[in-house]
């Protein structure tokens, strides 16, 4: 390429990234990546924790195989354990329920045996996967997730459960709330009843047994970062407007300005900034605003909070066995209202904690997964607050007031102004539309001016895996992808 044309990548998230790296790899000669923050990876993000090295954002590789890039670029970079690479591990459906060994855990400090909770687990996923259909099938009784399972419910419990007593029904209800909290996690969402029926089913998922990175997530961040140009990001440089035209063609089209006051022009833009922040900042952003249906779409598609509350234990309360560990309020039925109290009861929103493997390496550890609200609440507390609720949990919950947490950390996702909360989901209302509506450049079919001046990736522009490492990096790759064929076809 002669004269390669300037482009401006916001965010050094792994799309952003992503995005630069294979515009390099491709002749692009002039490409920078502005990041707000000191560092690099955005929700890709691994920590400390006493001796332990744990992740405060992204966990696992969703559905690790061959088409899954994360995967692919884990192992070509040697990050992987040896059974996360084997064919089995690849081939396994799971449908986005790990097979977890549970123990359950009852507010009246009772051990259930896992099985006791086994019908409520099955009704619970036969209605996901009913959801899911629907939306194949067009058909959408009421407009949320959380609404669905509590008309169908009762109606499922009154012709399967007919014959189980009083105390077997109420158990299982609580099963139930429990389980609407955990998807309360799974979509970063407040509550299910924020989340769309209809777009429910658009999300899919990969084959494959979830794995993670031994050495933790960011490798793999350093490893793409470490094949960049080392002038390429500029951090500490957060943007405060993109100005683009509508109207008349320009040279350099785009300006880029920094909240320091310093402008980049560029030819493109790509903008890889979390939802959250977008719908926090849209109005300022951009110069002139963007497109009406662009920004009904940011305002429709969701973004929640969802947050893991680190807990070192001296020894476990757990069996050897176990990967996650649920946590049953016996005064909660899914059909009735949820507390709304967010001060005084926001540590009932926490579903359990997945148990940190293997125990050689980590000790005694587990992550806690709290959503919505309440997860927000949580991050205004400080350490000890949040060490003081985790602790009165597990006496009430093990019936042991003996057991006491040795530390706690908690991840503060909604507070990070660079992200304002954890990732997207399709919201009441939303529709493949929307998501097509994010991707959209700027500006929009038949305008006069120069094209592709703005491009739109990161994790929430993408159609079906939003809300994943691989949406994100295929949303850059997707990008990069449509200014290599530009400039292809133009030189033709
Ligand atoms: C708690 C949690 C758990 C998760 N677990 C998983 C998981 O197990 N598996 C999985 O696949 N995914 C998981 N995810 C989601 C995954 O982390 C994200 O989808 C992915 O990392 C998003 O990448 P991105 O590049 O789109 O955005 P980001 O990583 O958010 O990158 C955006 C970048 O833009 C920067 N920025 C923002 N505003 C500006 C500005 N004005 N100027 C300049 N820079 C700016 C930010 O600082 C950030 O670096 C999890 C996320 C969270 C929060």
């Amino acid at each position: 390429m002669s004269m390669s044309p300037k482009i401006v990548v916001v965010g050094c998230g792994i799309s952003g990234i992503c995005a630069a790296r294979k515009l390099v790899q491709s002749g692009f000669t002039d490409v920078k990546i502005l990041e707000a923050t000191a560092r690099g990876g955005g929700r890709i993000k691994t920590g400390r924790f006493g001796n332990s090295i744990i992740e405060i954002g992204a966990n696992w590789i969703h559905g690790p195989s061959e088409e899954n890039p994360v995967f692919c670029l884990a192992r070509q970079y040697g990050l992987l354990d040896p059974e996360a690479l084997n064919p089995e591990n690849q081939a396994m459906d799971i449908k986005g329920h790990p097979p977890w060994v549970p123990n359950v855990f009852t507010s009246s400090g009772r051990k259930l045996n896992a099985e006791d909770v086994y019908p409520a687990q099955d009704m619970f996923v036969e209605l996901l996967s009913d959801i899911s259909d629907l939306h194949t099938q067009g058909g959408e009784p009421c407009p949320s997730v959380g609404e669905f399972i509590r008309s169908e419910v009762p109606q499922r419990v009154a012709e399967r459960w007919k014959d189980d007593d009083a105390t077997t029904r109420s158990l299982q209800m609580s099963a139930i709330s429990n389980l609407l909290k955990a998807e309360c996690c799974v979509n970063g969402t407040h509550s299910m009843d924020e989340v769309g029926l209809a777009s429910y089913g658009l999300y899919k998922t990969l084959p494959g047994l979830d794995c993670t990175f031994p050495g933790g997530y960011e490798g793999l961040v350093k490893n793409l970062m470490s094949e960049l140009p080392s002038d390429l990001v500029i951090f500490n440089k957060p943007v405060r407007c993109v100005h683009w035209t509508q109207s008349e063609p320009r040279e350099n089209a785009v300006i880029v300005e920094c909240d320091d006051g310093e402008r980049f022009t560029a030819d493109h833009v790509i903008v890889t900034v979390p939802l959250g922040y977008l719908k926090k900042h849209q109005a300022t952003l951009f110069r002139p605003p963007l497109p009406l249906h662009k920004m009904h779409s940011v305002q429709r598609l969701g973004f929640g909070t969802n947050n893991k509350i680190f807990v070192e234990f001296d020894s476990p309360w757990w069996d050897a066995e176990c990967d996650a560990i649920y946590l049953l309020w016996e005064d909660e039925d899914v059909l009735e209202q949820q507390r709304t109290d967010v001060h005084s009861s926001w540590i009932r929103k926490l579903f359990g904690f997945t148990v940190l493997k293997p125990t050689e390496k980590y000790g005694h550890v587990l992550c806690g997964w709290i959503a919505g609200h309440e997860s927000e609440h949580m991050e205004t507390l400080s350490e000890v607050e949040v060490t003081r609720a985790i602790t009165q949990l597990v006496h009430q919950f093990t019936g042991n007031p003996t057991i006491t947490p040795k530390r706690t950390l908690h991840s503060q996702w909604f507070h990070d102004p660079w992200t304002c909360g954890s990732y997207s989901y399709p919201a009441i209302g939303c529709s493949a539309q929307d998501l097509e509506n994010m991707i959209e450049p700027l500006p929009t079919k038949g305008s006069q001016s120069r094209p592709l001046q703005v491009l739109f990736a990161g994790e929430a522009t993408h159609p079906c895996y939003y809300s994943t490492v691989h949406g994100a990096i295929l949303a850059g790759w997707r990008e990069a992808d449509r200014l290599i064929s530009h400039y292809s076809k133009s030189k033709l």
